[in-house]
């Protein structure tokens, strides 16, 4: 394999222009397959959930799970698609290990939802994503190749195939060419799986998980020259699975394809395979010559016609959608753009819903999770949600800050104490004995000593230089190992220090 001789990304997207186009495959979540009554748990020991309907056996007839199109129609629906009244289901014909029947059953020329759009945000910019077409289809098995270095079957040794994933509802959503996206087409691919992961998630279909591959994107990316009318050709690099990944894919196809091209070469419309540990793409297969797939209209399903009422019923059933959701929490919470950006982005909006409904303000929330919990979240290196904290246990903190038993600093003791295991905040704050000096008397005694101890300063707020106060709550809080309330400290020290 010769190594690709690539472009700088600034000089490659300076002389081309990037078309992108996503393929995105989303399993649903339903509790049975697509076409029999087989389970779907993920995980389950190889070949222990399969039937003669998902493995093709002679005389096995398939009948559409009803859940899995309304599943498909929910998502057709929250992509401003329009649902077909008339669709059938095809036979795409080819031979492949994991696919018991030689065929896969999908859908061909006639998808049950077309023309939708998603909107995506990079850099403050929005971007329309036109979606061509939603359509249903059954997952194929998986093949495991054993013994070689890459888990790829050249090179293996022998290869295991497991039939449980064969015939879960697959639903796959391609959009049309994405053009005029420039320097930021790597960063638009990325938000718009982001945005697609989001909507489907809040959809409750499917658990989206790219990690076990329950989302996978299929990424297309084609070069022209800047000023050309004419597209380049297009390579395919399949089942990129985490968003990062997308955006490193999209990146690094931009910056070989240019570097072909400036060398005089020609790109090969091919099936490429992205790799997480180099972050470029490997050759796969070719697909010069059009593959043929034989489809037909599969002759043992009726054509699906979903009624209009019907489609109604699940559009009125829709939950509210992420960008609803934003703008909705950007007034409701009082955020700027960039501050429900930080949000959003640090993955803290549920976070934070969930913290106001369990008693905290919207300012505090926010200000406990943005703030002290995402630099422990990046110290650690997990995700906010990953952090073994709940919004409950976060609201019980600022409730308890909010009545002056807790100042911050202490709130953040209790934080540490909770992400280290050591109980609830309530036991976290009587195992460390964490209450603020509340006790008047004893925080007017200490107030006494840093007052004769520090007497100079003390005869300045004296001749009304209040600034000076700041001193004496200082040395109060460090007395009182930081558990005092400091403003009522610096109450008690102008009323002592400036009552005539
Ligand atoms: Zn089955």
């Amino acid at each position: 394999m010769t190594a690709p001789t690539l472009m700088d990304y600034d000089e490659a997207v300076g002389k081309y222009e990037p078309v992108l186009g996503l393929e995105t495959h989303i399993e649903l979540g339903t509790a049975s397959k697509m076409f029999c009554g087989c389970p779907t748990t993920f995980g389950a020991a190889p070949n222990t959930q399969v039937c003669p309907v998902c493995l093709g056996l002679p005389g096995s007839l398939p009948v559409t799970n009803r859940a899995a199109i309304e599943g498909i129609i929910k998502i057709g629906l929250a992509l401003n698609c329009e649902i077909v009244e008339w669709c059938r289901f095809a036979r795409k014909n080819y031979f492949y290990p994991d696919m018991p029947k030689d065929y896969q059953i999908s859908q061909y020329d006639e998808p049950l939802c077309v023309d939708g759009h998603l909107d995506v945000e990079v850099e403050g910019e929005t971007y329309r994503i036109e979606i061509e077409r939603v359509h249903m289809e059954e997952d194929t098995g998986k093949s495991s190749h054993v013994g070689g270095t890459t888990g790829r079957i050249q090179g293996a040794e022998y290869s295991l195939v497991d039939y449980n994933r064969a015939g879960i509802p697959l639903v796959e959503i391609v959009t049309k060419p994405i053009t005029a996206t420039g320097e930021r087409a790597p960063l638009v691919a990325r938000a718009y799986a982001t945005e697609l992961r989001e909507l489907v998630r809040s959809l409750g279909v499917s658990d989206v998980r790219m990690e076990e591959g329950s989302m996978r994107c299929d990424v297309n990316v084609s070069l022209m020259p800047r000023g050309a009318a004419e597209w380049g050709t297009r390579t395919e690099t399949k089942n990129v699975n985490s968003l990062r990944s997308v955006e490193r894919a999209v990146r690094s196809e931009i910056e070989r394809q240019a570097g072909v091209l400036d060398a005089g070469g020609r790109i090969v419309q091919e099936t490429r395979h992205f790799h997480e540990d180099t972050g470029h793409t490997t050759s796969g297969r070719s697909k010069e010559e059009a593959q043929d797939y034989r489809y037909f209209p599969e002759p043992d399903l009726v054509p699906m016609a979903p009624s209009r009422e019907w489609v109604e019923e699940i559009r009125a059933s829709l939950p509210e959608l992420p960008a609803a959701r934003r703008r909705r929490v950007q007034a409701e919470w009082g955020l700027s753009d960039l501050e429900l950006r930080d949000v959003v982005n640090a993955g803290a909006v549920d976070l934070i819903e969930a913290t106001i409904a369990a008693g905290a303000d919207a300012g505090a929330a926010r200000k406990w999770w943005m703030n002290e919990l995402s630099r422990r979240a990046t110290e650690q290196g997990v995700e906010l949600a990953e952090l073994p904290i709940t919004p409950d246990q976060v609201a019980r903190v600022q409730a308890m800050v909010a009545a002056g038993e807790l100042n911050d600093k202490l709130a953040r003791q209790v934080f540490e104490g909770v992400l280290a295991g050591e109980g609830t905040p309530d036991e976290v704050v009587a195992a460390r004995g964490l209450k603020v000096v509340s006790d008047e008397g004893e925080l007017a005694s200490i107030i006494d000593q840093v007052i004769a101890d520090n007497a100079a300063v003390a005869d300045k707020v004296r001749a009304g230089k209040v600034a000076a106060a700041g001193a004496l709550v200082g040395a109060v809080m460090k007395a009182t190992r930081g558990q005092a309330d400091a403003g009522r400290a610096r109450e008690l020290i102008l009323q002592k220090l400036t009552a005539s």
